[in-house]
């Protein structure tokens, strides 16, 4: 288990990440706002207008995911569960930990959630 300071170490690193992520996440609002009022000229302008809009929509919608996963990972810090593979139970290694501090899967966990992710994704 990754001790009290490497916790709160972690913990500082959570948030500051959260706040990165909601202000981007209003940034990307206010520029998909500010694209709707722009005027289209021709079609062209209409399939840029169309494409940024949607890159914009997916950061948004791959950020919001992240944000859920650190909110997760905030209060198993609170619970004291943090730091534990969701699947296995093992501790998950703090260097894992500091390279992706929301992760809830140990690597080998995630590797299979991966794989069963990407098999159910095909059928
Ligand atoms: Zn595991």
């Amino acid at each position: 288990m990754p001790n009290k300071q490497q916790i709160d170490e972690l913990k500082a690193i959570l948030i500051e990440r959260k706040e990165n992520i909601l202000s981007n996440i209003n940034n990307s609002r206010a520029n998909i706002d500010q694209l709707k009022e722009q005027e289209i000229n021709d079609e062209l302008d209409y399939a840029e207008l169309v494409s940024d809009s949607f890159t914009e929509g997916m950061i948004a919608n791959h950020q919001v995911e992240e944000l859920k996963q650190i909110e997760d990972s905030l209060k198993k810090i609170d619970a004291g569960t943090y730091g534990i593979c969701d699947m296995c139970g093992v501790v998950i290694p703090l260097g894992r930990l500091k390279a992706k501090p929301f992760a809830k899967f140990c690597t080998e966990c995630r590797t299979v959630f991966e794989n069963e992710t990407m098999k159910r994704a095909k059928n």
